[in-house]
């Protein structure tokens, strides 16, 4: 059993706006690897330099030979229970925000109704040039990568190193983040900007900052409750004592 504290489990049931921000822990428990996990296939790549603009400039087959290896492990694996009380949560909130920077769809799979991708999703394809949907199949084995009507290559539809997030996806997030009453920070570093700066936001304008990690972060200190330990067992436990 969790001892979580008297003035979390008010605000737990008391709060009508709450927000989520997950990263790659919550996928890991459910063994999508993360990037910095070396995998023997790929291990003489250095995921730093694949998920680039510049990499896809240069060599786009190999690019592409890398992320539908990942989406193949992705197909492979299930939503965990953390996911699963994600969606409760959802159910039980007027207000619920869910932030990701994953990409492997596992919210969503979950049951997840409304999820903001920071990073895109890897499913999906769109054009290199213009930013267009792509909803065609993506075989890379004859090295023919598929173009859209304007000439542009098909990439996958994920933000990479050095690119921007999509914006209007950011701003709904900082606006959720300012806005809400209880914020959880779930399975990430708490490093990468912009999404580092969301839980810092959501203190800043009085929210009670919760965070789900196995170990600490830069952000824990500023915390007002830290579990230790993984989401698919917290979650759970944190949303029955919701429905008492
Ligand atoms: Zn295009």
């Amino acid at each position: 059993m969790i001892d979580f504290p008297d003035d979390f489990l008010t605000i737990l049931h008391s709060a009508r706006r709450v927000a989520v921000l997950t990263g790659a822990g919550i996928s890991k428990e459910s063994g999508v690897p993360t990037f910095r996990d070396k995998d023997g296939l790929w291990s003489k790549y250095d995921p730093q330099e694949l998920a680039t603009v510049q990499a896809f400039r240069d060599n786009p087959q190999l690019v592409w030979e890398w992320y539908l290896y990942r989406r193949n492990i992705i197909d492979g694996v299930e939503p965990n229970p953390g996911h699963f009380a994600l969606v409760e949560m959802e159910r039980r909130y007027d207000d619920f925000t869910l932030i990701t920077q994953n990409v492997d769809s596992l919210h969503r799979r979950a049951g997840s109704q409304k999820v903001l991708e920071l990073h895109g999703n890897i499913a999906r394809n769109k054009c290199f040039n213009c930013g267009a949907p792509y909803e065609g199949e993506i075989s890379v084995e004859d090295g023919e990568i598929p173009c859209c009507s304007c000439g542009g290559r098909i990439r996958p539809d994920v933000v990479w190193f050095g690119e921007m997030l999509p914006e209007q996806v950011l701003n709904e997030a900082f606006e959720a983040s300012s806005q809400t009453e209880l914020f959880f920070s779930i399975g990430t570093s708490a490093l990468v900007h912009p999404a580092a700066s969301m839980p810092l936001t959501a203190k800043r304008n009085g929210a009670y900052l919760v965070e789900v990690n196995l170990e600490p972060t830069p952000l824990t200190d500023l915390c007002d409750f830290f579990i230790h330990g993984p989401s698919g067992e917290i979650l759970p436990e944190m949303v029955a004592r919701l429905s008492e």
